[in-house]
């Protein structure tokens, strides 16, 4: 923890949490990521946004040479502020709106669909002259979850996709690829976090062998493979473990085809790129014990860390305690709860977590939160988004901070609160 940030931190009058990003780390990974794949391999890294979609963030990675993966018109807006050409972007989500899809086929955006009635809509915009480059259909292949239900795609009543194993629909959808020469892309994307690599690449052999059956009736139709992200974080320590290149060595068992028959490449890798590049930092502001139990009362809750407040079971995450002056602390070990400022009971980062017993102007960092955390903020209680800072340490370990996202202001707050309409008042 660098000092300044400590000082920043305790300042009264400053916000009391902070969230930090690695830039150089960023570009480490981004560079980890294109050096696993092999070059023969034609790949695009499609960063999934909603991992961190904050438009500096997209932006940094598109400098660093990876695409964009988008969800939602959110998304899509964002990843146009970060300036992805829109060569790069692919749009997912199964709840596409016919406008949405207008705009996908409009803007030569990647376009995966999600099943059967959403094809028929882009039959109609095809039918009315839309050019259809880079579309294809989400399979569900049905191989199984993973340890997070909630996070695991590939379930066999899950809500993505076209389940391959159900009656009827692999014919189905053959025959739908026949009649269209325009579906030219497999997407598939088994979960995220939770799921063994061998579930993963089953997935992905499954979406290659359909690949294959459509190329067997028309020769080189199938252009490309999208193979979703997914690839799980270690948040019981500061490894990457596994890594990019340990998928690219399960997918090369399972899925040869996919270095060798002549298939184009998306990744959707969003977890994996940013977890280990980001970090929240609060202060203690006071501590208590209640029921025996000691009781930290930190900044850091549900607003900057839903899933693990809301599913602990499911999103542990660790927590590093410093003194004052940013130096790890070296207070004797005790069990505390580490708890937010929300208002209610189960607003808690950790449980029963055996920690240096933290007093009042400590600091409490929360690392491995550079994905799906500080960038998807919960405004409960509105609480204001803190602020984001990059950071960058030089060769004399001086460490430069950039702003990325400024404290959301109590303006702000309230302007997204609405307004009581004329008629009314
Ligand atoms: C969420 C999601 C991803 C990214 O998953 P990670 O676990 O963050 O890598 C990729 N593709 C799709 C379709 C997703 O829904």
């Amino acid at each position: 923890m660098h000092a300044a940030v400590a000082q920043d931190l305790l300042d009264p009058h400053a916000t009391p949490v902070a969230a930090f990003v690695d830039l150089q780390g960023i570009e480490q990974t981004a560079a980890e990521l294109r050096a696993a794949w092999p070059r023969e391999t034609e790949v695009l890294h499609a960063f999934a946004a909603k991992a961190n979609p904050m438009v500096p963030i997209l932006a940094l990675l598109l400098r660093h040479g990876l695409g964009c993966e988008v969800s939602s018109p959110g998304e899509l807006a964002q990843a146009r502020a970060a300036g992805f050409p829109m060569a790069r972007v692919v749009l997912d989500s199964p709840a596409k709106t016919q406008a949405e899809l207008a705009v996908a086929l409009r803007d030569g955006i990647a376009l995966n669909i999600d099943n059967f009635e959403e094809l028929e809509r882009v039959d109609r915009l095809v039918a009315d002259g839309a050019a259809a480059v880079r579309v294809g259909v989400r399979i569900n292949p049905q191989v199984g979850i993973g340890s997070i239900e909630a996070m695991s795609t590939a379930g066999r009543t899950t809500k993505f996709g076209i389940a391959m194993a159900d009656p009827g629909n692999r014919q189905r959808l053959l025959a739908a690829y026949a009649a269209r020469p325009w579906l030219r892309w497999v997407h598939v994307h088994v979960g995220s976090q939770g799921i063994p690599l061998e579930l993963n690449a089953a997935g992905v052999a499954e979406a290659v062998r359909f690949a294959q059956e459509v190329n067997a009736r028309r020769d080189g139709q199938i252009e490309g493979i999208d193979i979703g992200g997914g690839l799980p974080v270690d948040f019981s320590t500061d490894g990457d473990s596994p890594t990019f290149a340990d998928h690219v060595a399960v997918l090369r068992d399972a899925a040869p085809e996919l270095f060798t028959g002549g298939f184009k490449v998306v990744t959707e890798y969003g977890r994996s790129v940013m977890t280990k590049n980001g970090f929240i930092a609060s202060r203690v502001e006071y501590t208590k014990r209640t029921g025996g139990r000691a009781i930290a009362l930190t900044h850091a809750g549900a607003q900057v860390a839903a899933r693990t407040v809301f599913a602990p079971k499911s999103w542990p995450l660790r927590v590093l305690a410093y003194d004052r002056h940013g130096l790890p602390s070296t207070a004797e070990l005790e069990v505390q709860d580490v708890a937010g400022p929300c208002c209610f009971a189960g607003d808690l980062v950790a449980r029963e977590r055996k920690l240096p017993r933290l007093a009042t102007e400590d600091i409490v960092v929360v690392p491995d939160t550079g994905a799906y955390y500080f960038s998807s903020p919960f405004q409960y209680n509105s609480l204001p988004m803190p602020p984001v800072f990059g950071f960058e340490v030089s060769d004399g370990d001086v460490v430069r901070f950039h702003v990325l996202r400024a404290a959301e202001s109590l303006d702000e707050v309230v302007a997204r609160s609405g307004v009581l309409p004329a008629s009314l008042r």
